[in-house]
């Protein structure tokens, strides 16, 4: 692989190519699967041209291509696999945002650019970038893009693919598809970009992306609910719907299980109600227009549920200083449970009505895999996506959970397909869901995207051994 080294040498200059065992250690995984198997180093372009040549370099030489984000995916996306020769592909320096054009509404932003900062500088500019999620600070445009992340403003944004408007990838043999016209009519064919978002680099390496932005908000209130049941929260989320309409913009349910975890972990108590409230939620709602009373109609919501029985309690934040500790709660069960050993992170997703019946079912099952286990079923009430994530038993053997692990994610997937779900949500399939996948897509759907990783990937160099083996 010398000849290929100095190519990439030649290609990026002094510090472009990474290939000491200490530079490397860092790269080689993602928070799910942080080992990878041997790579031949991590490539690091700074420019669309240089990454169009580094493919070409590759594919010359048959070395297979991983692209590597911010390393916060949940599915191993970015974990190389496999004994063939393989590098890396770092989005680190490229991080610029290209322009922000607050007439058409719509910033270009590289692939490496961390989520955090696009969000950061749409604000600047007076404008929103409606993707957030708890992984912000150091996931990349490119690897949000990649798996069609999703987060806390699905409910009233969309996905990351709802954000695009153009998109710039690189071909596995270099090629340069560049459809950075922010056109938000263009029915001329097929729309190519879509094929790369969600796709986990294994169909194109994603260099710049157009992503649509939306007036500020300048208003925004937040709630927080204390309720007995998830069809409580169901009715409830009806009830803020017919009130406030599009303007909710996040409806996140947290259990008590998952309280208490968080607050041991940061070992403070900053219960919003009685510690015994079984399930809370955090309703979110925004608005670009001073008209529009947020507080009074969200009141209205909480008054009319507290009085009817439908909620034990409720509280508005008075200040942004509130807001944020409630939203630090909310974050901090994910934090939590990616920081606890052993705990199980699921992402499936079913119909919003089915909410309570898949909590129900999935805890009955995994009661009867892993005794005493403890599930902590939270997350996006308003996309139908609970996390229904598991930990060990209090006082169990960690071991025996660990082996347990795989049957009991299984009984969750099994029920969520059975309800008429997903097996991933917002994390991807990346290593870990290959199984689910396949268990979950029709034999048409599963050919289908064969043909497709087959027709732009002829040599299997993006990303191999992940979503699907070909
Ligand atoms: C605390 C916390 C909370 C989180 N909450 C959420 C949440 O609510 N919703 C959610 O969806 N996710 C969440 N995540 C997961 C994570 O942030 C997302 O999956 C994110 O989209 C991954 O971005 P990344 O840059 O880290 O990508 P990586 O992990 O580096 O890569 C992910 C995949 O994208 C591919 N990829 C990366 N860059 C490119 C590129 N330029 N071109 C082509 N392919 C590429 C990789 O090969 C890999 O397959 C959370 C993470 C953390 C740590």
């Amino acid at each position: 692989m010398s000849g290929l080294n100095a190519a990439l040498r030649h290609i990026l200059g002094a510090g472009g190519l990474l290939d000491a065992p200490g530079d490397i250690a860092g790269y080689r995984g993602d928070l799910a699967c942080p080992e990878g198997s041997d790579i031949l180093g991590v490539v690091r372009p700074r420019t669309t041209a240089e990454l169009a040549e580094i493919a070409k370099a590759c594919m010359a030489a048959q070395v297979a291509m991983v692209a590597r984000g911010g390393g916060t995916g949940l599915a191993g996306g970015a974990t190389p696999v496999g004994d063939a020769p393989c590098v890396l592909i770092s989005f680190e320096r490229m991080h610029r945002i290209r322009s922000i054009d607050t007439v058409g509404n719509v910033m270009i932003v590289e692939a490496g650019c961390p989520l955090q900062q696009a969000q950061a500088a749409a604000a600047e500019a007076g404008r929103l970038l409606g993707l957030d999620h708890g992984g912000a600070g150091s996931s990349q445009i490119g690897g949000n893009l990649a798996t069609n992340a999703g987060g806390n403003n699905v409910l009233r944004y969309g996905m990351a693919r709802e954000q695009v408007l153009g998109l710039e990838a690189v071909l596995a043999d270099g090629t340069l598809l560049s459809q950075l016209q922010p056109l938000r009519k263009n029915n001329s064919g097929y729309d190519l970009k879509q094929l790369f978002i969600g796709a986990e680099g294994t169909l194109g390496l994603i260099t710049a992306a157009a992503l649509r932005l939306r007036p500020a908000p300048v208003r925004r209130t937040t709630a927080c609910v204390g309720l007995s049941t998830p069809e409580a929260a169901l009715a409830l989320l009806a009830r803020a719907q017919s009130l406030l309409g599009e303007a909710i913009s996040a409806f996140e349910l947290l259990p008590r299980a998952g309280l208490d975890l968080h607050f041991r972990h940061v070992g403070e108590c900053g219960e919003p109600f009685e510690p015994s409230t079984p399930w809370v939620v955090l309703i979110e709602a925004d608005s670009a227009s001073r008209h529009f009373d947020l507080d009074a109609a969200i009141s209205e919501v909480l008054e009319g549920a507290i009085g009817d029985g439908l909620v034990l309690a409720g509280t508005l934040a008075a200040s942004e200083a509130q807001r944020q500790a409630l939203w630090r709660i909310r974050e901090g069960i994910a934090v939590a449970m990616i920081e606890t050993p052993g705990a199980l992170k699921s992402d499936t997703s079913v119909p919003i009505a089915a909410i309570p019946a898949f909590i129900a079912q999935a805890a009955e099952a995994v009661a009867r895999v892993a005794p005493g286990a403890v599930p902590v079923p939270f997350g996006h009430v308003g996309d139908g996506n609970i996390h229904f994530n598991v930990l060990p038993p209090p006082k169990g053997d960690l071991a025996d959970f660990r082996r347990r692990a795989p049957a009991v994610a299984r009984v969750i997937e099994d029920i969520s397909i059975a309800l008429g779900g997903a097996v991933s949500a917002e994390h991807g399939i990346g290593l870990l869901k290959r199984d689910a996948l396949r268990r979950m897509r029709s034999t048409a759907e599963l050919d289908l995207m064969r043909a497709l990783k087959r027709s732009l990937d002829p040599s299997g160099l993006l990303n191999p051994g992940k979503i699907l083996e070909v």
